[in-house]
């Protein structure tokens, strides 16, 4: 039997329950690792039921498998949404989205400051394919509206951006795309589905790299897809043949991850705006990047739109990239590396990472400082990490 979970079930209740069954086979209370690739059937009418898709089942793990259903169910729930099917990576669920529905000849309309491997399909990919990529002033609702007016196949979102947490306004957006005929695709990576659900602002389409919050520990890769029961189909089958499914074990580290999605998301955006007011104090700071802070430019998008301003901030240190060098290497709870929304706090500076290809001219017009500090706080106690900081600001 199916667990109990209801649209009207709270975020916690669905993180903890959706999916689960009210018992797996041997008795498991928990959802058991499928590494099993195939299925067994001794009745064959059932087979051929279940190959037609008229019976429920499985029949090869490349489409489905029991556990992979465990997390796209979760998903599903958190975002409100029809329909979810996962991927080996953010990336994945990304690539896979948008070669389901374009072709040649179409055109894309798009920000400037997408997570990099989006952008790179956006100018690497797509334009061979004869899909025509229109890119905006991330922000820039009018350059995006007249655009979207032009006529496009697809409008693709990513709210709140890397590395200085500009924010897009979905809803406004949406209404314009509408007028083309246009689907909606949001990245909500680092929003998450307690921060921010594009879907109820009428997106079409709502994916996620959950490498970063959803599994929350970075220990496991995967990307996932909610939406109406059409589109996501399209999107599955496509996925199906060409085959970057979710492994069995990534999909049971990142079900266990989202059982506690809302009481890190909880603590994760309290400590990150203590931390954002805490930063701003400080003399060796330059500028803060929060979209919860009112001095943040898109703050009053972000107050309409997310319930919640989430666990990213970054900052600016006086002295540039020197600053960056001295402090830092003497953080002592905050891991120095690539990329986002674990339990630990996580730092590193654009200008290595990210950001690295671009010259400081490119970057200068990004508006990403060479000064720059990305911060994904974790769960720790925020006296902790304000300490750690304080120490670590004295070593510029
Ligand atoms: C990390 C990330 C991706 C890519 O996800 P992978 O799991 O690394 O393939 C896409 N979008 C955003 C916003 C990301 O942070």
């Amino acid at each position: 039997m199916k667990s109990h979970i209801n649209k009207k079930s709270g975020l916690g209740t669905k993180s903890v329950w959706a999916g689960e069954l009210d018992e797996f086979p041997g008795q498991a209370s928990q959802v058991p690792v499928f590494h099993s690739v195939t299925y067994n059937y001794k009745d064959l009418d059932y087979w051929h039921n279940v190959s037609l898709g008229k019976e429920e089942g499985h029949i090869y793990s490349r489409n489905t498998n029991p556990t992979v259903e465990v997390f796209e169910e979760k998903v599903r729930a958190l975002e409100g949404a029809e329909a979810a099917t996962s991927f080996s990576t953010g990336m994945a669920a990304i690539s896979n989205t948008l070669f389901t529905f374009l072709r040649p000849g179409d055109r894309v309309v798009s920000i400037k400051d997408s997570y990099g491997g989006t952008s790179s399909i956006f100018l690497n990919f797509l334009p061979p394919m004869q899909v025509e990529v229109s890119l905006c002033e991330t922000g820039n609702h009018e350059e995006m509206e007249a655009e979207i007016d032009k006529g496009c196949k697809l409008v693709y979102l990513e709210t709140p951006t890397n590395p200085t947490l500009k924010l897009i306004d979905i809803a406004r957006i949406v209404k314009k795309a509408k007028e083309q005929n246009a689907l909606v695709v949001v990245d909500n990576t680092f929003a998450t589905p307690i921060n921010q659900n594009p879907l109820t602002l009428g997106a079409d389409i709502v994916l996620h790299s959950a490498t970063k919050f959803l599994g929350g520990h970075s220990d496991a890769m995967g990307g996932v897809v909610c939406g109406a029961k059409d589109l996501v189909q399209k999107i599955f089958h496509y996925r199906e043949i060409t085959g970057a499914t979710l492994h069995p074990m990534s999909a049971y580290l990142l079900a266990r991850g989202i059982k506690t999605l809302e009481l890190r998301i909880e603590r994760q955006n309290e400590n990150a705006m203590q931390l954002a007011r805490f930063l701003q104090e400080q003399s060796q700071v330059e500028e803060v990047f929060y979209p919860g802070l009112e001095s943040h430019k898109h703050h009053d998008v972000a107050k309409k739109q997310m319930h919640g301003f989430g666990g990213m901030l970054s900052f600016s240190l006086k002295g540039d990239f020197e600053a960056v060098k001295k402090f830092l290497p003497q953080l002592r709870y905050a891991h120095l590396a690539a990329s986002l929304g674990a339990v630990g706090t996580l730092a590193g500076p654009p200008r290595v990472t990210s950001h690295v290809e671009l010259t400081a001219e490119e970057r200068a017009h990004l508006g990403i400082p060479e000064g720059l500090v990305r911060f994904s706080v974790g769960i720790e106690n925020i006296e902790d990490i304000k300490e750690d900081i304080l120490q670590a600001l004295k070593n510029i």
